[in-house]
């Protein structure tokens, strides 16, 4: 009996394995009229047919295919979403809790006001080469970083820039300019003059903007000190604590306030009793752009505000602070009522100590 299957070659092979015309599928075949290809609708073709009944066959198909397709429109497709359930509507609607958006938003405006409400400080420090100024380096630096910024940390050497400073600095992670006094001085009574003056010129001609701080290295200096300097609007001056290894006890330089007015100073060295002002160079600090920008203020002097050499010691503040203000009328009792010592100025050089060579104490490590 002829049968199919699927697995068979096609039948041309076949009729070569079993045999010319005997094959079962061979047109020739007894069972070819019969066979499977000979189903259904072709067959229809071989028949005579009415052409009423031909008509009547495309109805019945075309009604069934209608059927089909109508039935299968109403079937649901898998997890498709009924888009009129939707919302169209622009902007659409975000699962988002308003109230969590708004305060957000909020937070980060408050912050951003914040840094940039923060005045720079321009702090200037005036540094040579002795035995305790890697140690006065680093402890100034370390109160610097704790600082908010913005804050520039401009030191000054004369004639040359040591490595050894340079290192410090630049492993201090505070903004800093490392600049150097060339001028080539041999009697000078303050050379720390001349670097603060050189510090002064490059404030000026790159018009930095901020408050202008002079930070001996030697001196110990609060958080707070600079974070009231950031009050001053033009000129702000404070008492500074007096140290000396000669007195028993520390004295007090610098103005007595009442509120936003300064009444008097405190003195007590007789020999300073003609200084106008008795500020020490660590108990004021000033706007940098009365340096660069005099129309801005009403300037006492014109010309260049410089430290002054030539001047006796003890001298050098108060002559300063002549060409930047006119009287205590113009003056910040910084805080309000400048009751709080901020600063102390030190006395206490370890005069006997000759410098090391690479900052290194090669023997007599008993530094007296
Ligand atoms: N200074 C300097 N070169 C000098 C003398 C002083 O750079 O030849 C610096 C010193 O490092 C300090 C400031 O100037 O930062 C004031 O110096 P010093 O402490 O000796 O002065 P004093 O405290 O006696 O007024
Ligand atoms: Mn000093």
């Amino acid at each position: 009996m002829a049968s199919i299957r699927r697995t068979l070659s096609p039948y041309q092979d076949r009729s070569h394995q079993n045999g010319g015309s005997s094959s079962p599928f061979s047109l020739n075949s007894p069972s070819h009229k019969h066979s499977r290809f000979d189903l259904g609708v072709p067959r229809f073709i071989h028949r005579k047919v009415g052409p009423y009944r031909t008509w009547m066959r495309s109805v019945y198909s075309c009604m069934l295919f209608f059927m089909i397709g109508f039935l299968l429109g109403l079937a649901p497709f898998g997890e498709f979403e009924d888009v009129r359930s939707r919302d169209f509507s622009f902007p659409p609607t975000l699962d988002v809790k308003e109230d969590i958006v708004v305060d957000k938003v909020e937070l980060t405006v408050e912050n951003t006001k914040d840094y940039f409400a923060r005045k720079q400080l321009i702090v200037i420090t005036p540094t040579y080469n002795r035995p305790l100024q890697a140690f006065y380096l680093n402890r100034l630096g370390q109160v610097l970083r704790l600082v908010p910024p913005p804050l520039v940390w401009i030191v000054v050497e004369m004639n040359v820039a040591s490595t050894e400073t340079a290192d410090i600095l630049r492993g201090m992670g505070i903004m800093y300019r490392h600049l150097v006094c060339a001028n080539n001085l041999t009697n000078i009574k303050d050379r720390g003059v001349h670097q603060r003056n050189r510090a002064l010129e490059h404030i000026e001609h790159h018009k930095l903007d901020g408050l202008v701080y002079f930070a001996d290295d030697d001196n110990v200096y609060s958080l707070q000190l600079f974070e009231s300097i950031r009050e001053i609007s033009r000129f702000g001056t404070w008492p500074v604590a007096m140290l000396a290894q000669s007195k028993n006890k520390a004295t007090l330089e610098g103005p007595v306030c009442n509120g936003s007015q300064v009444i008097g100073w405190h003195t007590n060295e007789k020999s300073k009793r003609l200084r106008r002002f008795h500020v020490d160079m660590s108990g004021y600090a000033f706007n940098s752009t009365i340096l660069w920008d005099p129309k801005r203020w009403e300037k006492p002097t014109s010309g260049l505000i410089r430290q002054l050499d030539t001047i006796k010691e003890g001298f050098q503040e108060t002559t300063f602070i002549q060409q930047l203000v006119e009287d205590e009328s113009q003056m910040e009792p910084t805080p309000l009522g400048c009751s709080k010592i901020m600063n102390w100025h030190l006395h206490l050089e370890a005069l006997e100590l000759g410098y090391p060579k690479g900052w290194l104490l090669q023997k007599n490590l008993d530094a007296e």
